[in-house]
């Protein structure tokens, strides 16, 4: 028995983990060198910060959680047959994969990250003390070295799985995705109605529109699910003309979203044929320009941008429109968002310029207004029609946050 005392002035790791696991085992082995890494570079003597970890057992007898303890120089929870302990900490951090380091702050309130193995995975003992800014800058740094996209799309913690997959299940191999000019990652999820409307509105005749006009070998899209269960993955993957992960690496997923700080979803991120990531906002991108955007260069984008921008200085400051009792004024960038807005009138999302009433908060597409003030020369992949009374929907479309990695 070990008072909590020693854990005061320590950052605590709470690795939940269970001794049959073979992914746990390995990242245990994993763990145990950079905990002496980090043993020898914290200061904790020096009245600095420490750092510590707390077993949390998932193992259901006694025999494994000793055999697991063996191989630990840290602490753990006392073992507890029924597992209660362990249940109420996954409940409070929302652990649901094992292994799953969730890192607490020295002052034992603050949670720095429920990702502690991503952070760990990635950057090892430099992810110490795992502060936010840190955890940017090594991010930074990490965007710079990108690797090759495909290298990325492997399983996170199996190394044998080396493809994704097609929706009548075939399997593709990671090596035979080398060679696209370009590869998207949607990160969307069925239950989520932005996520589906951004598929079906945008993605799809994007995806299709670019391929018939410039080869096969132009765009790869793969689906990253954020999906509730396999059911409702494989319905909305059979939507979908790409390829994706499989619903089972959650591993995969999380190591994704965590290293591109997706925070909501929808998310398309975009990457170049070398995998050097183009836009992490690619969604803004494509709702802004359409099919225009392709290759996605950030320098052909910043050019669509600049043609565009001289397009809304010739647009009438405000406009009146049938469904809206105020004058709207033509914004831009209202919203933090990467200047995402939802139109009124016709439900779909956009980017860019767009009229808004202050008082109302009420937003309207420039091709909503009119027809001749769309900033897109190619309109084909808006979704455009008036429905009476649309506010009441307003709400469900608005963008809802997801858990982040810190
Ligand atoms: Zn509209
Ligand atoms: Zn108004």
């Amino acid at each position: 028995k070990v008072e909590t005392k020693v854990l005061e002035g320590k950052i605590v790791g709470l690795l939940f983990s269970v001794e049959s696991n073979k992914s746990c085992s390995t990242f245990v082995n994993k763990l145990l060198g950079i905990y002496d890494e980090i043993q020898k570079i914290s200061t904790a003597g020096a009245g600095g910060v420490g750092f510590e970890v707390v077993f949390v057992s998932g193992d259901t007898d006694e025999a494994s959680f000793k055999q697991s303890m063996k191989k630990m120089p840290w602490l753990a929870l006392p073992f507890d047959v029924k597992g209660a302990t362990t249940a109420k900490l996954a409940r409070r951090f929302k652990v649901e994969v094992m292994p799953s380091l969730v890192l607490v702050d020295s002052n034992g309130t603050t949670l720095l990250s429920r990702y502690g193995y991503s952070l760990v995975t990635r950057f090892g003992s430099k992810a110490f003390p795992f502060a936010q800014e840190h955890i940017q800058d090594l991010e930074k740094v990490e965007d710079q070295n990108a690797s090759k996209l495909p290298v990325e799309l492997k399983d996170g913690t199996h190394e044998h799985r080396d493809y994704v997959i097609r929706n009548d299940g075939s399997k593709v191999s990671i090596q035979s995705l080398q060679g696209f000019k370009c590869y998207g990652l949607a990160f969307v999820a069925h239950w989520y109605p932005t996520a589906r409307a951004f598929v079906d509105k945008h993605l799809i005749p994007l995806y299709e529109q670019i391929r018939a006009r410039h080869g096969k070998r132009s765009i790869e899209i793969i689906f990253v699910s954020d999906d509730l269960n396999y059911i409702e993955f494989m319905e909305f993957f059979q939507t979908m003309p790409w390829l994706a992960l499989p619903f089972q690496d959650r591993r995969t997923e999380l190591i994704l979203s965590t290293k591109l700080n997706v925070q909501s979803i929808p998310a398309f991120a975009i990457f170049d044929g070398d995998g050097k990531l183009l836009f992490r906002e690619g969604r803004s991108v494509i709702l802004r320009h359409g099919l225009r955007a392709y290759p996605f260069t950030p320098h052909h984008v910043s050019k669509l941008d600049v043609i565009q921008r001289k397009r809304a200085s010739k647009l009438p400051a405000d406009v009146k429109h049938p469904q809206h009792e105020h004058t709207l004024d033509l914004v831009r960038d209202w919203y933090d968002n990467f200047g995402m807005f939802v139109c009124d009138a016709c439900l779909d999302e956009g980017n860019g310029w767009f009229y808004h009433c202050e008082r109302c908060s009420w937003d309207l597409h420039p091709a909503c207004a009119n027809p001749k003030f769309d900033l897109q020369k190619s309109a084909s992949t808006y979704f455009r029609c008036y429905i009476p009374g649309a506010n009441i929907f307003k709400k469900m479309l608005k963008l809802q946050p997801k858990e982040t990695s810190t």
